[in-house]
């Protein structure tokens, strides 16, 4: 059977399916992801933007808000791609249970899938916050402030620092979040990893604890990751390309039995 039916007929048998996704499933929208070539590691240190330097330092901060303005103006613009919008009309045909996300560029959701069903563990980029007393902006809002002239933006209650509402490298993790992600993975028949390197900890460990509590693991993604070993099914290629084809099996079975 070829790997596109064979992930067609997987998610027919599961009752819940968890799709996980990461920087991957969303290059196809034109937002690159960080360890390819090109991605954004390879044009700014990860070390330079950790949340302690954040919270120590006014250059840290205006390298922040410099490094993340440039990125949300490339998100702000992009629109889901094929691989997102499966992913929702599977939600709707009642094959996909949870979107477990690393992504912060809020594409899942509009593509159409359910706030109730997606949990974003690295936070979102399409809101911000003071770190002081949590009031809370809509991205855009401050978004302009940056772009007019503001290079670090202070909350206009109480004068603390404004953040993204995204995890920055030691920031702790969301945890209800956390142990949500955990759960379901724990409890899921089908675990299927779409566009990552699964090299960040601790969402890395999700399809690790799918597949020992005995799901079936499927990993989608451009380049090798030190799962595929561990995986039931390993696809090679892009994500949009691999879920058209899934969908369209998805379909023609639907057709088939009707
Ligand atoms: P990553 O950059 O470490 O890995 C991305 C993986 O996706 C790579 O292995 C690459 O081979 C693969 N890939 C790229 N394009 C693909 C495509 N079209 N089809 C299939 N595979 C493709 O990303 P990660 O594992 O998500 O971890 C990095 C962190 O980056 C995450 O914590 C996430 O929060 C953050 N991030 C998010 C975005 C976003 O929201 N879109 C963008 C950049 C980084």
């Amino acid at each position: 059977m070829e790997a596109p039916a064979l992930v067609a007929k997987w998610l027919k048998e599961s009752s819940k399916t968890v799709v996980f996704t990461g920087a991957g499933i969303s290059t196809e929208s034109g937002i690159p992801d960080f360890r390819s070539p090109g991605g954004l590691w390879s044009k700014y240190d990860p070390e330079d933007f950790t949340f302690q330097k954040f919270l120590s330092s006014e250059i840290s901060r205006k390298n922040y808000w410099k490094m993340s303005t440039e990125a949300f103006s490339v998100i702000a613009r992009a629109k889901p791609n094929e691989a997102h919008l499966a992913v929702a009309e599977l939600e709707r045909m009642g094959l996909v249970h949870w979107v477990i996300t690393q992504n912060i560029d809020g594409l899942h959701q509009l593509a159409g899938t359910s706030r109730e069903r997606i949990i974003e563990l690295h936070g979102t980029c399409r809101t911000v916050s003071c770190l002081q007393c949590r009031k809370q902006w809509a991205r855009e809002e401050i978004h302009e402030m940056v772009l007019g002239g503001v290079e670090v933006p202070k909350c206009d209650e109480c004068g603390g620092l404004l953040k993204p509402d995204t995890i920055s490298f030691g920031q702790a993790m969301p945890e209800r979040e956390t142990a949500e992600a955990f759960r379901i993975s724990s409890e899921c028949h089908l675990f299927i990893v779409m566009g990552s390197s699964l090299v960040v900890q601790p969402a890395a460990s999700l399809p690790v604890v799918a597949k020992q509590a005995g799901a079936r693991l499927v990993i989608i993604n451009r380049d090798p990751t030190h799962l595929d070993s561990m995986a039931d099914l390993v696809i090679r290629g892009s994500c949009g390309h691999t879920m058209r084809a899934v969908l369209r099996e998805v379909r023609e079975d639907r057709e088939a039995r009707e």
